[in-house]
C-alpha cells in the first residue's frame, strides 16, 4: 500500500524497533507511556516457557507454553528469533509482524539482547534501542526496591545488567531513564525521527501536480505581496 501525502509518496511500511534494556531500568514503563502518545505502535507479544507471574495475563503479556510445546514451535518456524534467557526460553512470533509493518504501523519488539543481535542480521534496517538506568547505584536500588526477589536474586540481576550494559554500543539509540517521562517523550522523538527518514520516501510526487504548480506561477497575489530584498 501506498500512502500519498501531497507531495512525496512515501513506502507506507512501519518501522521495526527493538527496545532492550537490563532489568530495572523500567524498559516496560517506558514503553507503556510511549504507546499512550503514539497510536501508530503495535507492540509484539512473545511466547515464553518461564513460568507465569502474578502480574502477567496470558495473551496480553505473553503467551505461556511448555518448554516441549516452546520447542515444537521453533521446528516449526514460527520464530523471527528466540533466545533462552535466565534458564527460559523466550520469542517473538513472526506471523504478525509483516502484517502490521504493511499497514504502516511501526511494531515494537521488548526483546533481551542475544535476540536483539539476530534481529540485527535478518532485518539490518530495525531500529535499535537501548533503556539505561542514570546509574548502578540506582539500578541496584530499584531491583531491591521490587522487593519480589531473594537477595541472591538481586544481586545476580545486578551482575547480569552490569554485563548487559556493555552491549549499548550495538544499537542505534541509548536513552537514559532517569524520569520516566523524559525518557518516554525521548523515545517517541526517536520513533517521530524515524518516520521522516527521507530514505522513506518512494516517489516525489510533483508530476500530477504540474497544472497546480502552473496556476501558483502565474498566482496575481503575488503582484499585490511584493518580495521586499
Ligand atoms: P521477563 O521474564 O522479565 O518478562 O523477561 C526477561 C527478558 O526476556 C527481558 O529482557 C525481556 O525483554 C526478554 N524477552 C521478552 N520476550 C522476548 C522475546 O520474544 N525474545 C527475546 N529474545 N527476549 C525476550
Amino acid at each position: 500500500m501506498l500512502f500519498v501525502d501531497s507531495i512525496i509518496r512515501t513506502k507506507g511500511k512501519g518501522n521495526l524497533i527493538v527496545i532492550s534494556a537490563p532489568s530495572g531500568a523500567g524498559k516496560g514503563t517506558v514503553i507503556d507511556g510511549v504507546m499512550k502518545i503514539n497510536n501508530n505502535l503495535w507492540l509484539s507479544v512473545s511466547m515464553t516457557s518461564r513460568k507465569m507471574r502474578s502480574n502477567d495475563i496470558p495473551g496480553e503479556t505473553y503467551f505461556f507454553v511448555s518448554k516441549e510445546e516452546f520447542e515444537e514451535r521453533i521446528k516449526e518456524g514460527v520464530f523471527l528469533e528466540y533466545a533462552i534467557y535466565n534458564g527460559n526460553y523466550y520469542g517473538t512470533p513472526k506471523d504478525k509482524i509483516q502484517e502490521k509493518l504493511d499497514q504502516g504501523i511501526d511494531v515494537i519488539l521488548e526483546i533481551e539482547i542475544q535476540g536483539a543481535l539476530k534481529v540485527k542480521e535478518l532485518v539490518p534496517d530495525a531500529i535499535f534501542i537501548f533503556i539505561l538506568p542514570p546509574s548502578m547505584k540506582e539500578l541496584r536500588r530499584r531491583l531491591v526496591n521490587r522487593g519480589t526477589d531473594s537477595k541472591e536474586k538481586v544481586l545476580e540481576r545486578f551482575k547480569t545488567a552490569y554485563k548487559e550494559i556493555n552491549e549499548v554500543t550495538k544499537y542505534n539509540y541509548v536513552v537514559i531513564n532517569d524520569e520516566v517521562e523524559k525518557a518516554v517523550s525521548k523515545v517517541n522523538a526517536i520513533l517521530l525521527s524515524e518516520r521522516c527518514r527521507v530514505d522513506r520516501i518512494e516517489d516525489v510526487y510533483l508530476d500530477n501536480m504540474e497544472e497546480e504548480i502552473h496556476e501558483l506561477l502565474v498566482d496575481k497575489d503575488l503582484d499585490n505581496d511584493p518580495i521586499e530584498i
